[in-house]
């Protein structure tokens, strides 16, 4: 949409299609108790510079609000606060020389400045190293384990640097308070806003409208499968998975080493259960599950960010899981992984009542999330393709940052930038 939107203030003619029934991807959402509300879970940081400068330039900045975050840890039968020095120190299921270890490790990646410094090393590694056996045990192994299944022990330490660095450099002076940002009417008014921008400066959305082709013809122009209909453009931007997109192209003699390279990077799929009720679960925005048997990796009570009252005067609460794409929890119905998820809940909560749940809602990603191995700085794909003018901006070419809205952003500026150009 960021592309779309720079490309027609340039002077092009744009077309959107748009595979789902509504714009906005993993971030786009439904309605909670009249609310919008985003099918995952979704906050950004004060650092997220560009897609603050997008909410500026779109005049919603009124709509956006920082509130206070609080954070916990769920291990050995208790949910431990996570936000401060003095959380850590009390964390009991990790060796007080591991406490002291985490402490200094945080600070560590927080005043280093060279994420390629890293590069070497799986974070399981590192933080084997710099921590402890028994902080990576209760801390660290299990956040992989939850995020990244059974590709955990092979994740690259740059990856998790970025996302400690950027967060330790999100907070407040101080460093104890974490504010995050969320919009009045949740981020579906910013993909709602962008819609209306896009219209005015013509951009063609098609929506429930998927792409089955793309095929470079001899005049030079590129032929689209868009729905029903096959059209001509002169420059075609792809923004799904790497995987997807590998099946879009034609086979062409010598694309071999292209197709190839677009598989190298693999997949996890999310899920993720949002419930409402009137009851109010424990005291914190998010709470990571480190339990080595846990079903889930995070359970976050929406509402303790956002007032209940915009739902209603009822909480919203998400639980969040990464799994495999085509087997195990993936695959599994929708009523056995509710039934095990709440039963799970009970051992945090054990005054959890499943009755007074006034609704539930499943949601599957499947392309969730791309698996940062060791050595990922070398997979990632340059926005050109092997076809002259078709390009691809999705989030494996985002590194060593996680992917985000805020990367999302930058990427469609640039991504349009070069396309211009071209
Ligand atoms: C569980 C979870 C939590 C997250 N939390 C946060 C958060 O707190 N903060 C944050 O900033 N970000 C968060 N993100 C990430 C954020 O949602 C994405 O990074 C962001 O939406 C950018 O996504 P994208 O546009 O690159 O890809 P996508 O959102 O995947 O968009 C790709 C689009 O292409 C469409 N498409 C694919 N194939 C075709 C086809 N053949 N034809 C037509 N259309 C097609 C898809 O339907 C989709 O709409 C989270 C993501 C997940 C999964």
């Amino acid at each position: 949409m960021v592309a779309a939107k720079e490309l027609s203030m340039a002077g092009h003619h744009v077309t959107i299609a748009e595979s789902g029934d509504a714009l906005g991807g993993l971030a786009s959402s439904f309605k909670v108790n009249g609310e919008a509300l985003e099918k995952a879970y979704h906050h950004i940081f004060r650092t997220d510079s560009d897609i603050l400068q997008l909410i500026n330039d779109l005049g919603i900045k009124d709509l956006l609000e920082w509130r206070e975050s609080s954070v916990a840890i769920y291990r050995d039968g208790r949910v431990w606060p996570f936000m401060t020095p003095l959380d850590l120190l009390r964390f009991k299921p990790c060796s007080l020389l591991g406490r002291v270890r985490l402490g200094i490790a945080a600070l560590y990646i927080k005043h280093s400045k060279k994420w390629e410094n890293f590069t070497q090393s799986s974070a399981m590694e590192w933080m084997g190293r710099f921590c402890g056996n028994s902080a990576l045990k209760t801390v660290w192994r299990p956040l992989l384990k939850g995020k990244f299944a059974d590709y955990a022990d092979d994740i690259s330490m740059a990856w998790l640097w970025a996302r400690l660095h950027v967060r330790s450099n999100s907070r407040e002076p101080g460093g104890n308070k974490e504010r995050l940002g969320y919009m009045k009417g949740g981020f579906s008014k910013l993909v709602e806003v962008l819609d209306e921008c896009l219209v005015e400066f013509g951009v063609e959305i098609k929506l429930s409208t998927r792409v089955s082709n793309i095929l470079e013809v001899e005049s030079g122009k590129i032929q689209v499968n868009i729905g029903a209909h096959t059209d001509e453009f002169d420059q075609v931007l792809f923004t799904g998975a790497n995987q997807t997109f590998e099946k879009l192209l034609s086979k062409r003699a010598g694309d071999e080493e292209y197709r190839q390279s677009l598989q190298k990077i693999g997949y996890l799929g999310a899920m993720c259960l949002i419930f409402t009720t009137k009851q109010k679960l424990g005291d914190h925005y998010w709470v990571n599950i480190n339990e080595d048997d846990a079903p889930f990796l995070v359970f976050i009570r929406h509402t303790k960010l956002i007032p209940p009252e915009r739902y209603n005067g009822e909480e919203v609460y998400y639980i969040g899981a990464y799994c495999h794409q085509d087997k195990g929890l993936f695959e599994e119905d929708d009523e056995a992984v509710k039934n095990r998820w709440f039963e799970y809940l009970k051992l945090l909560y054990p005054d959890f009542n499943q009755a007074t749940l006034t609704s539930e809602h499943l949601f599957r990603f499947r392309n969730a999330q791309h698996i940062v191995k060791r050595g990922y700085e070398d997979l990632i794909l340059d926005h050109k393709t092997h076809i002259p003018e078709v390009f691809i901006s999705n989030f494996t070419q985002i590194y060593p940052e996680d992917r985000g809205m805020n990367f999302a952003v930058r990427e469609g500026k640039k991504i349009a930038h070069l396309m211009s150009e071209s």
